[in-house]
């Protein structure tokens, strides 16, 4: 007798560094080593230039960013997980800077603001 082998879509992957229990959800303790540290969000190796953001098109049009700064290919890299989400985009900088939020802030998460955007 053959068991059925079960193949789950929510088989644990491994995640990359900064996020925790989804691809959907960052560590904010990570995210914020990560910035003040300046190491990559997915491979925790030192960032060089350019910095690259990974977001949704809102993120992308309000110029901030949840996910923390990541090497250009591990951007690439982050978008070709099977959970990624397919609108996402990565932008490229030379610079950022980190956005805690304040005390009346609706979105109470740390965020990413790119300050020099390359051109794709
Ligand atoms: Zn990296």
């Amino acid at each position: 007798m053959v068991a059925e082998r079960l193949v789950s879509a929510a088989e644990p992957v491994t995640l990359p560094f900064a996020w925790e229990g989804s691809l959907r959800k960052v560590a904010r303790k990570r995210v914020i080593q990560c910035a003040l540290s300046r190491i990559c969000g997915v491979c925790r190796a030192s960032l060089g230039r350019p910095v690259a953001f990974v977001g949704t098109p809102q993120e992308v049009a309000r110029n901030e960013f949840h996910f923390p700064p990541l090497h250009a290919a591990c951007a690439d890299q982050l978008c070709a997980f099977d959970a990624a989400d397919p609108s996402w985009q990565v932008v490229t900088t030379s610079g950022f800077e980190l956005v805690r939020a304040g005390r009346d802030d609706p979105d109470p998460e740390p965020r990413f603001a790119p300050n020099s955007l390359l051109e794709p």
